[in-house]
């Protein structure tokens, strides 16, 4: 059965981590002053969201859990990251944030795929068809657990490391070639930037 670009775009998603990818990493913030966004990083999201993707935030908050920033200034600073954004023209679809430290071994926080897949039910994603981006291990291992190809957020240029990635990106600019890419040929793979 062969389904219509509409219908099959409107399952797809980009899963975003946070810190370091889409701000600046802070250790863990408590002031929303400490917000300050990576550069071209609207100017992608905008376009993904015009080609389909929704916008999913999957975050792990463990400054709540080890008590260093309390539920209210972690609320304030993603207020503020949304605020920059909607600056921009840019509107997550969706947030999801693991506020647990690792003592409390939950089953929500990165690199679980919890976080991926309750989206999935929740919006209707269909993960291969999605792309986790983040600058850590655990966030390609909770992409790739989930069904997801992954982009590996490096700015440094640091090496592979066994970490996996489908794509190492140094920039924004260079994630948007992707997600480019992934939009007009979404089930073959294709050459661009491979890991
Ligand atoms: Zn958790």
């Amino acid at each position: 059965m062969t389904e219509s670009l509409s219908t099959a775009t409107a399952h797809r998603a980009l899963f975003l981590d946070r810190d370091g990818t889409l701000m600046y990493d802070n250790g863990y913030p408590n002031k929303p002053e400490q917000v300050k966004l990576l550069p071209g990083v609207c100017e992608t999201l905008r376009i993904a969201h015009e080609l389909g993707f929704k916008l999913i935030m999957v975050s792990n908050q463990s400054g709540i859990g080890r008590g260093l920033v309390t539920p209210e200034e972690a609320m304030q600073v993603q207020s503020r990251l949304e605020e920059l954004l909607a600056q921009k023209g840019v509107a997550l679809d969706a947030v999801y944030s693991c506020p647990h430290a690792p003592a409390d071994r939950c089953g929500c926080r990165k690199p679980s795929p919890q976080m991926v897949l309750q989206a999935k039910t929740d919006l209707g994603v269909i993960p291969g068809d999605s792309m986790m981006i983040g600058d850590k291990i655990s966030d390609i291992q909770a992409g790739k657990a989930a069904g997801c190809r992954t982009i590996f957020f490096n700015p440094l240029g640091m090496g592979d490391a066994g970490i996996g990635a489908n794509y190492h990106c140094r920039s924004w600019t260079e994630i948007l070639h992707i997600i480019r890419a992934v939009s007009s040929c979404p089930h073959d793979d294709f050459q661009i930037h491979e890991a």
